[in-house]
């Protein structure tokens, strides 16, 4: 728990494109926490596309060993994606989602800045580790030509355990309402063992009647899209597959303005790591205009994660406060300011 840690040791990748620009922001976010932390290290690891090209890895053991066993959690910025494939390479946020079996991709979704209409306030609650992304891909060449084929694994095990954080999250929010996103009109067996398994969450002995008070509906993925576009505010948590979480938040991010102020964490038994939802933004790199407020709130929902409630609240009141008053935004918002002078805007406020 929060309270029995004397330090605290924070891992911090920033690996590609705008990951450089917007870890660094989040750092010293956490470092203007001051007290209301225990003693805070910070440990710079290396990881992405970039190092790959440079060494063949994108992934050194290294990085691995000291998150598991020097690190308390961790900040992970972006990783740039090859648009082809590239022998050798396969995403290091993948493969450190398996290593540390971080199996909730926990991401808040909330307007703040008031003129979004109507106002949106939802988490998506998405399966990390499996469907599509166990990336089991075949190509072959049959009597008409190639054919491509992927595996999509859902397993009972998996579902049981992300149901268990939707209705854990959805039980703890005032509205306490959980929607059940799948396609299982088409994929029957995978998506019909995934919604079965979720909904069978609250039955489980050790649940004891702890959820009875959350409402849950149901949803196929292409109608949950079109409502979360109509009528965003039916929706409080979300709870989906692997691929279809992530559809839909980058779809909910797009009615609260910018891709650029959703955070996320990477969540397991034992560890946490944030990471904003937006890519390595290569259109935008290094020109020092990347929005370093999703960067912000990732951590404040990584120390959240672990108990630091006061910390969090400052991190977030004070980014709600900037995104408010509206001076000092970066161009994705519509405004002028470059990255540090967003990051100068919310210390100010911390
Ligand atoms: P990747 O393959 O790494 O995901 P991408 O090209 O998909 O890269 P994203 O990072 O997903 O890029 O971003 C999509 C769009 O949103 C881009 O136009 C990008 O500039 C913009 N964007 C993303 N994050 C930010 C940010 N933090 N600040 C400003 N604009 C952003
Ligand atoms: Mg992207």
């Amino acid at each position: 728990s929060a309270t029995a840690r004397k330090s605290l040791t924070i891992g911090l990748i920033p690996a590609d494109g705008i990951g450089r620009e917007v870890i660094p922001a989040a750092k010293q976010a956490i470092l203007a926490l001051g007290s209301d932390l225990p003693k805070t290290e910070f440990v710079e690891l290396l990881a992405g596309f970039e190092y790959f090209k440079r060494t063949g890895t994108a992934l050194p053991d290294e990085t691995v060993e000291i998150l598991k066993y020097d690190c308390d959690c961790a900040l992970f910025g972006a990783v740039s994606s090859p648009s082809k494939k590239v022998v050798g390479y396969s995403s290091p946020i993948v493969a450190l989602r398996k290593e540390l079996d971080l199996y909730a991709n926990i991401r808040p979704v909330i307007s703040v800045r008031g003129n979004e209409k109507p106002s949106v306030d939802l988490v998506v609650v998405r399966e990390n580790t499996e469907c599509l992304y166990i990336k089991q891909e075949e190509l072959t060449v049959g009597p008409n030509g190639k054919e491509a084929r992927a595996t999509r694994l859902i397993t009972e095990r998996a579902s049981r355990r992300i149901g268990q954080i939707a209705f854990e999250l959805a039980s703890k929010r005032p509205r306490k309402h959980l929607t059940v996103i799948h396609k299982s009109n088409v994929l029957s067996v995978t998506d019909g063992l995934f919604r079965e398994t979720v909904r069978a969450v609250p039955l489980l002995p050790e649940v004891n009647g702890r959820y009875n008070d959350v409402t849950v509906m149901e949803q196929l993925v292409d109608s949950a899209v079109y409502r979360l576009f109509r009528e965003p505010q039916i929706f409080d948590v979300m709870v989906a597959p692997n691929l279809y979480g992530d559809i839909i938040s980058d779809a909910a991010a797009a009615l609260v303005g910018s891709l650029g102020l959703v955070p996320s964490i990477n969540a397991g038994d034992d560890f946490v790591m944030g990471e904003p939802v937006h890519g390595s933004a290569p259109d935008i790199a290094g020109q020092s205009i990347a929005n370093p407020l999703a960067s912000i709130r990732s951590a404040a929902l990584m120390l959240r994660h672990l108990g630091y409630t006061k910390g969090a609240d400052r991190l977030d009141i004070a980014v709600d406060q900037v995104i408010r008053e509206g001076q000092v935004l970066t161009p994705d918002l519509g405004g002028k300011s470059k990255t540090e002078e967003v990051v100068e805007a919310v210390l100010k406020k911390i």
